[in-house]
């Protein structure tokens, strides 16, 4: 079987993924990307974009992943349909398989597989994704201005993204489902002292309800051991802050990761421990999570892909 090569694998199509792409496209080493189960990534999802540099009027996320990939394509960057369903990072070059078909060999590969929101898992988070429901504030939260949201989780992203819509909403209510915060102390802090918000401990949220868009949230409050209290809450906003999974579990075998998932690369720089394989975006990324970040990353991570090309004589 003739199995195909190329000097540079791109693996997933957010921002980093796209902007990796511009760049190696530019430096001449006709990269292929492949796009994974949602093209576009997790920007796709929200709607308008407003904190991403050269958009003066705002865009929303899918045009936004749009502009990236023609722009991407226009130096020859190829992107593909397909994800990735196999990698051995064992010996260069490295091998990997798409849709469970088809083996691909790459002499670089720039990883960019990004992180997936965690959600409760209602069926009303689906029912009114866009329409309140949110898994990040610094995209969503200016769209809640003086209206009242309810944060659910009890880590340091939650309590940040309390303090975070504290300073643009009316009032922020953060679900916690234990009786304490798990954040660090100087974030309970933060956030218990805040006069915006009200932690409402032994919580969790079962449901939402709205005819447009959220209005309330179905609340289920723990009595003691057998007991509980039904009500309802009503909010404009649902944010959730229970976590994110990395998308890195192809690379682990070969790739350290920390111990939620998030690939470590060295120092600041995009490099993994294996030669010629790169980490860029959310997948690489557990404290900032942005688009531009993302973007700045895959930038990175190109060029160090074009320099590992030319060192090695691979050009
Ligand atoms: P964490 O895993 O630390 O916290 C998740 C929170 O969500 C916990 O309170 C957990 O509750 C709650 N949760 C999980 N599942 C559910 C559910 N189904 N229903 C209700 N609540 C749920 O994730 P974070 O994203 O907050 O943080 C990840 C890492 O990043 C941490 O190490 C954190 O310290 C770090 N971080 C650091 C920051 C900083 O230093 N500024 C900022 C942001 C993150 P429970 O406690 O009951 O398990």
């Amino acid at each position: 079987m003739n199995i195909e090569h190329v000097k540079c694998l791109i693996i997933g199509s957010g921002p980093a993924g796209y902007t990796a792409a511009i760049y190696s496209g530019r430096a001449n080493i006709a990269p292929v990307l492949y796009e994974g189960l949602e093209p576009g990534g997790q920007l796709t999802t929200t709607t308008e974009v407003e904190n991403f540099p050269g958009y003066p009027e705002g865009v929303t996320g899918p045009q936004l992943m749009e502009d990236l990939r023609k722009q991407a394509e226009r130096f020859g960057a190829e992107i593909r349909r397909g994800l990735i369903t196999h990698a051995d990072l064992s010996k260069a070059p490295y091998t990997f398989r798409v849709d469970n078909e088809k083996d691909i060999t790459a002499d670089t590969v720039i990883i960019s597989t990004g992180a997936t929101a965690k959600y409760l898992g209602l069926e009303d988070e689906k029912k009114y994704a866009g329409l309140g429901v949110s898994a990040c504030a610094t995209c969503d939260g200016f769209f809640y201005r003086k209206k009242v949201v309810a944060v659910v989780g009890g880590g340091d992203t939650a309590c940040e993204e309390a303090i975070y819509l504290a300073g643009l909403a009316s009032k922020v209510y953060l679900l916690v489902r234990k009786p304490y915060l798990r954040a660090s102390k100087i974030m309970q802090e933060r956030t218990l002292n805040h006069p915006n918000i009200t932690v409402l401990f032994e919580h969790n949220a079962v449901g939402l309800f709205g005819t447009d868009g959220v209005e309330g949230v179905h609340l289920v409050k723990r009595l003691g051991e057998a007991d509980e209290e039904r009500y309802d809450l009503p909010i404009d906003g649902f944010f959730l802050a229970i976590g994110h999974k990395p998308n890195s579990d192809l690379f682990k075998e070969w790739i350290k990761t920390d111990e939620v998932g998030y690939i470590m690369t060295e120092g600041k720089s995009p490099r993994t421990q294996v030669p010629g394989v790169f980490a860029a975006g959310d997948v690489a990324d557990p404290h900032y999570r942005q688009a531009v970040t993302a973007a700045g990353s895959g930038c990175q991570a190109a060029i160090e892909a074009e320099r590992f090309l030319s060192e090695k004589g691979l050009l």
